[in-house]
């Protein structure tokens, strides 16, 4: 055993953990999925019905559709109707709680967005699969055309699909 003397110095090189950068973080990873209090209050009426369509939302990982949430609803015995289902994710939506992508048929898939987070996502046609990708060229090219255009409350939407490797190699 060989002592030393002093305060141990970390080695040269030696990252922080990524983690410290939480952008680029998935979200499905987040173990903090909870919304907060009061989150049920930006959409809309807060009825037992929307809270449990929010919950089931949070605790999907990936892009979801209204049906399919509805689906899963009924399995785990919550009593919410199809439409209350639609209200709700459209709610969070336009509160900007919600990401939505929309497949070639024209059905729309949603996920929880983790507080003012915003992403966009590269999502395969086939399997649903979603990533999220750099968007800071999007970003600040929306940002531009706000400050630029006399328009107030500019958003944006920007879908990107294509065909995942998994999927291109299963042919
Ligand atoms: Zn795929
Ligand atoms: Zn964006």
């Amino acid at each position: 055993m060989i002592e030393t003397s002093g305060t141990a110095l970390p080695a040269a090189g030696v990252q922080p953990p990524a983690a410290a950068n939480g952008r680029h973080r998935r979200a499905v990873d987040d173990p903090t999925g909870v919304p907060p209090p009061g989150e049920v209050a930006l959409i809309g009426r807060p009825t037992p019905q929307r809270a449990t369509v929010l919950q089931a939302l949070v605790d999907t990982e990936g892009f979801v559709s209204a049906q399919a949430l509805h689906a899963r609803l009924l399995t785990t015995g919550g009593r919410v109707g199809l439409s209350t289902v639609y209200r709700t994710l459209t709610a969070l939506v336009a509160a900007g709680r919600a990401d939505v992508v929309r497949d070639e048929a024209g059905e729309r898939s949603f996920r929880y967005r983790q507080g003012s987070d915003h992403r966009h996502y590269l999502i395969c046609r086939q399997c649903g699969l979603s990533l999220p990708v750099d968007s800071a060229a999007v970003e600040s090219w929306a940002d531009e055309i706000g400050a630029t255009s006399g328009f107030t409350a500019v958003e944006h939407t920007v879908e990107l699909t294509g065909t995942c490797s998994d999927c291109t190699a299963a042919g």
